[in-house]
């Protein structure tokens, strides 16, 4: 039988997958001595087996009773024993935070009877009720599924006008029956009066939580799997609401924001852990506490730099203080912004903790996204209504809005909007992941607003507590009077914490620059600079871009680009130059047709000598053209109406004549393009006349192509041209254009090497074949996935994936992270059978995914080349592909 329960001793902080974050760092503390109450935790795999089998494994409570024993004979005293009760705090902890799941109940093992025991013993009644209360109201509302509010109003008509720290022992102890009312009323039943009962209720919730719906939005928003389960931590209670010489808080070793060194915290006197995130009052800072409690303080800082010594990072802590006394409740590797992710990296390498490589590891391409966002360019001039405390940096502006529907019914519309609230809650998920921004008027930088903000990379201002905000007539009013009814436009910046009337206009980012060629300025790209710079020392995959003007070519190279993987070229066969390819489909006789191809063959060697210039000296992989001809023609029904419009007035010629209208009949070009349309009409047109199919039944297209590239190329100095041939199925189809463009080439005097994209299953399964006539393959995730999966690209995000993210059919689209086992199992295929072959076959991917860092990592295991992206994602292809080469198993099949 497996082991389901360890005691804090038992675990370390390698253990995350089966004791959860929490459980492993309470025993990875316990265990470097730090003062952490005892207790023991019950592991994600007995989670597992409950949710898979709805109960608890076989032998588990006998497990944790042992556990129970030996912590109760450790602290001397059994759980909830009438006349000196030992307390407990139960706790959820999965493998990776998750905010969406936040049930914790404290103060397990108190009734009727041990609330006098309790009194008697600290010699507070206050405090025994106070704790009482609290833990009917959080087992009320986690474990029984009650309304929170129902308690919070009862308490709240129980205050009047004094603050929570005014009610004495005999209000506490009426509340405590107001409480147990609402209990009995809401569940038929009475509060659990037996604290084992309490326990075990308050394990199974844990459990259950995993799959509230909160927690799976979480889970889908972060792309944590769903299956992991949570691991729940059973901890002895020590008390922050004693009195004013105890108290609880939350800190960090660093500035989540922005990596400086320092004291960052909030503590809040005489209250209990979920008070400081609730809000219910407000926190002071944590330097406070060196007047409150010098010595505590003293032990806080030196617990907090052996913590960072320790793990080598930022690490985020929860303490309590009993009496004077302090104590470790939580840590963790602190949640941070992406530009304290950067910054702290290379301090950390400065201070000797940590080598480049594992700075490398320790940052994202997603973070470094989140860098190149714009901000606010000057905000002189707008009306700034307050500034509240900068939580999570970037600039936003969007229409106000006051609640969480209100903000995803606005954004569904397509409006950008900015959830307002005094603070936020786990239920404020949703309206979070919609707004452009959160604002609020209450709570510090580790409020809830804050800290999942921060992990969203989402602009938040919080605790902006001069603006009075109403939710329910859905307005807030600033200083001065000045009201912001829900629909106004208002700016917020994370970086400063200033909030403005109206809309502020972006700037681009500093980081945004330097990749543009500014020198590396402040600290954050200065770190940037670092991190890119070795990222590129280590990466073995080449990182191209999918650009097909000159003006795209030239940023992708300031961004790093080494070539171009992809450049389409049927845009440049639009706007003016549409009429000729009408010519060219409308021609009749060879000679016609070859006109109509003569007049566009200049014009695409300019076009191709624009990009060769651009990229001079790298290689530029072009495709030759891909969409279906229609695609160049008037859309049927427009053409048809016109047609017919025309006819029209032609047979009633007589009457417009007596009427002094023009009128004739539709015109023979009108007329032959009609029929042309009908003629090239497809019910699928994805799955029909594109790609190579066209090179082959339209005589001289890709001809005329290959001939402007060997012009263009035979004109630039140092043009290194790639002919990629799209949709190829079969070899014969590949060795037919391959056999004209070498000969094309052959006589122009130009080399240039001829492969194929790999985006149809055929291609990759015969991919052995392919190689045999492709010097190169680059893989058209694209279509790749839509034939693969049978997914129409251009319908489905939209129409159905909502309901299959839900459904889980899968965790994130297969257009956007490639789907290892099917579409990245034909690429597997591929790449072997096609190296088999010809061992130095080129191999890069050219779809979205070469953008996205799961699949550069895929890429990387899979031994490709090179990955080809927009230019926008070039940076983050960098880092990631460096991230790739420090961290994967490689599987390169040459
Ligand atoms: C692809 O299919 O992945 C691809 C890059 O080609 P396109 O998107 O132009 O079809
Ligand atoms: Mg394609």
């Amino acid at each position: 039988m497996p082991k389901y329960v360890y005691d804090f001793t038992e675990g370390n902080k390698d253990l995350k997958d089966l004791l959860g974050g929490k459980g492993a760092n309470l025993a990875e503390m316990t265990n470097i001595g730090l003062p952490v109450p005892p207790g023991f935790t019950i592991t994600a795999e007995a989670c597992r087996h409950y949710l898979g089998h709805g109960g608890m494994p076989e032998g588990l409570e006998e497990e944790i009773g042992e556990h129970l024993a030996a912590l109760e004979e450790r602290m001397g005293k059994r759980l909830g024993q009438a006349d000196d009760p030992l307390l407990v705090s139960v706790r959820s902890g999965a493998k990776f935070s998750m905010p969406g799941m936040m049930e914790t109940v404290l103060n397990v093992g108190l009734n009727d009877d041990s609330v006098l025991g309790l009194a008697k013993q600290s010699g507070n009644d206050r405090f025994a009720w106070d704790s009482y209360r609290r833990l009917i109201q959080m087992f009320g509302k986690t474990v029984l599924d009650i309304d929170g509010e129902l308690f919070e109003h009862a308490m709240d008509d129980l205050k009047g006008e004094r603050e929570d720290t005014d009610l004495d022992a005999a209000d506490l102890q009426r509340l405590v029956e107001t409480f147990k009312g609402i209990v009995r009323e809401r569940t038929g039943r009475d509060f659990p009066a037996d604290p084992r009962e309490q326990m075990d209720l308050a394990v199974k919730a844990v459990f259950d939580s995993w799959n509230a719906p909160r927690a799976i939005l979480y889970r889908r928003q972060e792309r944590i799997p769903a299956d992991l389960g949570t691991a729940v931590n059973v901890v002895a209670m020590v008390f922050g609401n004693m009195g004013p010489d105890s108290g609880t808080g939350v800190a960090f070793t660093r500035d989540p924001g922005s990596g400086r060194q320092g004291v960052y915290g909030d503590y809040l006197r005489n209250a209990q852990g979920e008070d400081v995130v609730a809000g219910i009052r407000n926190t002071v800072p944590l330097q406070e506490l060196e007047t409150i409690n010098p010595e505590a303080y003293r032990r806080l800082l030196d617990i907090m730099a052996t913590l960072e010594r320790h793990y080598r990072d930022l690490c985020d802590i929860e303490f309590t203080i009993e009496r004077g006394r302090l104590w470790m409740l939580q840590t963790r590797v602190g949640k941070r912004t992406a530009a304290a992710a950067f910054c702290i990296a290379t301090q950390l390498v400065d201070e000797g903790l940590i080598d480049m490589d594992e700075a490398v590891t320790r940052v994202t391409g997603d973070q470094l996204a989140q860098l190149m966002f714009p901000r606010f360019a000057a905000t002189a001039g707008n009306h700034r209504l307050t500034t509240g405390m900068n939580a999570s940096p970037g600039a936003a502006a969007g229409r106000a809005v006051f609640s969480s529907e209100r903000a995803v019914e606005l954004a569904g519309r397509g409006e950008a909007v900015i959830l307002v609230r005094r603070e936020t809650n786990p239920d404020d998920l949703a309206g979070m992941i919609a707004a452009h921004g959160v604002l609020t008027s209450r709570g510090g930088k580790t409020s809830h607003a804050a800290v999942v903000a921060r992990g969203m990379g989402k602009t938040c201002v919080c605790g902006a507590e001069e603006l009075e905000v109403d939710p329910h007539a859905r307005r807030f009013t600033a200083p001065g009077g000045v009201v912001v009814d829900e629909g106004d436009v208002i700016s917020i910046d994370g970086g400063t914490g200033a909030v403005y009337l109206g809309e502020v206009p972006v700037t681009a980012s500093p980081v945004a620059e330097y990749f543009e060629g500014e020198p590396a300025g402040d600290e954050l790209v200065r770190a940037v600079d670092r991190i890119m710079t070795h990222a590129d020392s280590v990466r073995r995959l080449a990182v191209r871009a999918n650009a097909d003007t000159p003006e795209d070519a030239a940023r992708a190279r300031r961004y790093g680009a080494q070539g171009i993987g992809l450049c389409r070229t049927e845009h440049m066969f639009l706007g003016e130059r549409r009429r000729l390819v009408e010519d060219l489909i409308l021609a009749t006789t060879p000679e016609e047709r070859q006109a109509a191809l003569d007049a566009l063959e200049p014009l695409q060697t300019g076009d191709f000598t624009g990009i060769f210039e651009a990229m001079r000296g790298l290689p530029v992989t072009i495709r030759l053209i891909d969409p279906p001809l229609h695609e160049f023609l008037p859309d049927l029904t427009d053409l048809a109406v016109k047609v017919a419009l025309a006819d029209d007035r032609a047979a009633n010629r007589a009457a417009n004549r007596a009427a002094g209208r023009a009128g004739g009949g539709a015109d023979d070009r009108d007329r032959r393009l009609l029929d042309a349309v009908k003629r090239l009409h497809e019910q699928n047109p994805m799955l029909g006349l594109r790609g190579v199919r066209l090179g082959l039944t339209v005589p001289g297209l890709f001809a005329m192509q290959v001939r402007a590239i060997a012009a263009a190329a035979r004109r630039v100095e140092g043009a290194c041209a790639e002919i990629m041939i799209p949709l190829v199925g079969a070899v014969q189809e590949l060795e037919i254009v391959k056999e004209e463009a070498e000969r094309i080439l052959a006589e122009a005097g130009v080399e240039a090497a001829i492969g194929t994209m790999i985006e149809v299953p055929r291609a990759a399964l015969t991919a052995g074949q392919i190689a045999e006539a492709a010097e190169f393959f680059s893989f058209g995730t694209n279509d790749l996935t839509q034939m693969t999966w049978g997914f129409s690209r251009d319908d489905v995000e939209s129409a159905f994936f909502g309901t299959y993210l839900d459904l889980g059919v899968f965790g994130v689209s297969p257009f956007e992270s490639v789907d290892r086992e099917g579409v990245g199992r034909l690429m597997r295929i591929a790449v072997e059978e096609g190296r088999r072959t010809r061992p130095d076959l080129k191999l890069g991917i050219c779809g979205e995914h070469g953008g996205d860092p799961d699949s550069v990592h895929f890429c990387h295991e899979l031994g490709l080349d090179y990955v080809s992206c927009s230019p926008f994602r070039i940076p983050v292809a960098r880092l990631e592909a460096g991230r790739a080469a420090l961290t994967c198993a490689q599987s390169d099949t040459r």
